[in-house]
């Protein structure tokens, strides 16, 4: 689970990285009451990246601007997500700006330390660009200075950057996480370094070991609309950029039903897992209600314009799955025309043939036909 920026930037405090004063902003009439001087930077708190690029993070020298910029912020959404909360933050001016990073190198199975000087939102993670120095041994500050240094820092700026890495390796550690991101951390000529923007990736297995950080994600999802009952959504729906959006129930066919679309040259827009049919950890509701929830989710993105369902169905009929399908479809059919595709597996599920036989939904038993008709339906 990812935490949002003004909570790693929490942890960043605590930590002793430097952050700026900020304050959270639930509603633009908010910043009437704002206690930090202007000028100010207005950022959208939403989990994906790239915000700077698609508008959501803008600058205010005073309250009418700030108001103005936090009203465009709420109403635009960043890879479909919208804002529950802006970050307030005083404006600072970087001579440039750096990439830090430290996460698990899988293949190594140690924490790697990742750096460039090159870092802002044209980062770019190229081999001879960002500077890796896996963690071998114990921690040591040797290993943060050495980062600095293959990211050819001289001076101050060395003991500066080293002095953030130490810490952010801290964080890493004592909490068990599984990316701390700073980028850009933006460093002046004097030598001061400040971290202006944060990302936390905190490890979901990890969090009954660690209060704080299920606080922070417990938070969350109460500023944000979702409920307990689709709390599923944030952690099991995956956007790419696509035309297919893919629903299954169940990750292992989540996967291998992305997998087979890929093979066959197919370019998914999203893929939702929506756990398996009987009581399952955030998923509260019955299989059918998870799939009208998660079928409006992904007809969401407007780059969607074939879904593809796959279910197996062990104790939920196939009459609650053809009815919710047909409601959802028809509904949806008005806004825009979609192709419908569902593969089901169950006891029942020759009813779905009949069922569907005058609507726009196909059926299709066999999952190689019904993921070829998905990849040809619309290209
Ligand atoms: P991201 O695009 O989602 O990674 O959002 P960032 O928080 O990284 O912001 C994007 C860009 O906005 C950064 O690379 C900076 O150039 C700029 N930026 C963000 N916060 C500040 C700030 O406090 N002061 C200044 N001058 N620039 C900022
Ligand atoms: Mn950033």
């Amino acid at each position: 689970m990812d935490l949002l920026e003004y909570q790693a930037k929490e942890l960043f405090r605590e930590t002793g990285i430097p952050v700026l004063p900020s304050q959270k902003i639930r509603h633009p009439q908010d910043l009437k009451g704002l206690k930090i001087p202007y000028p100010v930077v207005l950022k959208s708190q939403v989990r994906v990246g790239g915000r700077g690029k698609a508008g959501g993070v803008r600058f205010a020298a005073n309250t009418i601007d700030a108001i103005a910029a936090a009203q465009a912020i709420f109403h635009l959404p960043i890879q479909e997500e919208y804002p529950d909360v802006l970050l307030a933050e005083a404006k600072y001016n970087a001579d440039r700006e750096f990439y830090l990073a430290i996460l698990l190198d899988r293949s190594a199975r140690r924490p790697v330390l990742l750096g460039s000087p090159y870092g802002g939102v044209e980062v770019n993670f190229d081999r001879d660009t960002m500077q890796r120095v896996v963690v071998k041994e114990d921690f040591s500050p040797f290993y943060a200075r050495r980062l600095a240094l293959k990211m050819g820092l001289r001076g101050e700026a060395i003991e500066a950057v080293s002095a953030i890495v130490e810490n952010m390796y801290q964080l890493f550690v004592q909490k068990d996480l599984d990316l701390v991101e700073i980028n850009p951390l933006g460093i002046r000529d004097t030598g001061e370094v400040m971290a202006l923007d944060g990302k936390i990736t905190v490890n979901d297995e990890a969090l009954s070991r660690h209060e704080d950080l299920a606080r922070l994600v417990h938070e969350s999802h109460l500023d944000s609309e979702l409920s307990s009952e689709t709390a599923f959504l944030n952690t099991e729906y995956v956007s790419l950029d696509g035309n297919i959006a893919i629903v299954c129930n169940g990750a292992g066919l989540t996967m291998s039903t992305l997998d087979l679309v890929c093979q066959a040259k197919g370019k998914p827009a999203n893929f939702l897992n929506l756990g398996s049919e009987l009581c399952w950890r955030e998923a509260k509701l019955p299989l059918k209600e998870r799939l009208k929830i998660g079928l409006e989710r992904v007809t969401k993105a407007s780059r969607v314009n074939v879904v593809l369902v796959n279910l197996i169905l062990g104790v939920t009929s196939c009459k609650d799955i053809v009815d919710t399908l047909i409601e959802v479809s028809e509904r949806k059919q008005s806004d825009r025309t979609y192709r419908w595709i569902v593969r089901p597996i169950g006891s029942d599920c020759d009813i779905a043939q009949k069922a569907f036989a005058d609507t726009d939904i196909t059926v299709l038993e066999n999952l190689d036909e019904a993921v070829a008709l998905a990849v040809k339906a619309k290209k």
